[in-house]
């Protein structure tokens, strides 16, 4: 195991190290606790032994910092103390602290604590993985695979300040399936819903790591591109589309509109951005569908009326 020792006092230090490195572990030194407090900001120490009375930041400052402030992993904290009154033990539990040694710890009872702390850290471990992967679950569409609409909420809000802050174009793809509904009557809804999943999983298949793909409603779906401006969004769209319109489907063509806009300056914010890509998703439709059309060409067009 990684163990961070926290410890003013050099020969102190070098006894517990000494101890630690034959029991297998690796072990790093820090001389006072806003060193170990550096130290355990980088994440790589879920195991910390602390002395308890140290200049600057003592043992229960440093747990208190570390709880205020919890990282990615769970820290196991140790403290080390010489003082053994009730009093201090409750100052260090409140602080945050998971267990206690008397210094010098006893060699055979340092290694069962640290078996405690091991186990304990593997069942924190085990939880961020479940919870890391409920979460990638719960953000995505059952049917699609792509991810659902909250999450595509969440990662354009993400992208667009990201786009604003480094000044580089984000650029959003709306797309429709045509005449989906005849689909639907003509061939009945489980077909439907195998050229949704079919559709998914060309879109995914089509695009880089760092796209968004998400399902936003019923036969709409969205698709993000960072660092992304106009034209290449019309290369990605139109490759979208021919993906669609040429895939081997089982029943009849099926094909898509699509509609581009890219942030600039001028856009206030992610959902004129939205609707700016609806926008030129139905000009796509009423100019004869299975096609892609760029919010651009609909500002030479005066206002439409959706019907
Ligand atoms: P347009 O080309 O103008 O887009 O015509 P459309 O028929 O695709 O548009 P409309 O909005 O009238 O119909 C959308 C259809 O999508 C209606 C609905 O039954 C179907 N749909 C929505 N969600 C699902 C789904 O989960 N599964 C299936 N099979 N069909 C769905
Ligand atoms: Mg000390
Ligand atoms: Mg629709
Ligand atoms: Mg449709």
């Amino acid at each position: 195991m990684k163990i961070l020792i926290a410890e003013d006092q050099a020969l102190a230090a070098i006894f517990l190290r000494r101890t630690l490195e034959k029991m297998g572990h690796e072990v790093i030194v820090a001389p006072d606790g806003e060193e170990a407090w550096r130290i355990v900001q980088e994440g790589n120490s879920p195991l910390l032994i602390s002395d308890w009375m140290m200049p600057r930041v003592d043992g229960p400052e440093l747990c208190r910092r570390i709880r205020g402030a919890p990282g990615e992993r769970y820290t196991y904290i140790i403290l080390l103390t010489s003082l053994d009154r009730r009093d201090d033990k409750l100052t260090g539990l409140r602080a945050g602290a998971d267990d206690f040694l008397t210094k010098p710890p006893d060699p055979d009872e340092l290694a069962l604590r640290l078996e405690i702390a091991a186990r304990i850290l593997t069942v924190h471990d085990q939880l961020a993985h479940q919870n890391s992967r409920l979460a990638e679950l719960a953000a995505v569409d059952e049917l699609t695979g792509a991810k659902n609409r909250r999450r595509f909420r969440e990662d354009l809000e993400l992208l667009f300040a990201q786009a604003d802050r480094m000044n580089a174009p984000l650029s959003l793809i709306m797309l429709d399936i045509d005449h989906f509904k005849e689909f639907n009557d003509v061939f009945g809804h489980p077909a439907g819903d195998e050229v949704l999943r079919r559709v998914g999983s060309i879109l995914r298949a089509s695009i880089r790591g760092h796209d968004v793909v998400a399902r936003y409603g019923g036969e709409e779906f969205v698709v993000l591109l960072p660092a992304t401006g106009r034209d290449e969004g019309l290369d990605v769209a139109d490759r979208l589309r021919d993906a669609i319109a040429t895939n081997p489907w089982p029943h009849r063509l099926v094909t898509a509109s699509l509609g581009v806009a890219t942030s600039n300056e001028s856009i206030p914010s992610s959902a004129v951005l939205v609707e700016q890509a609806d926008r030129a998703l139905y000009r796509s439709k009423r100019t004869g569908r299975d096609r892609i059309t760029h919010y651009d060409e609909c500002l030479t067009e005066p206002t439409i009326i959706h019907v």
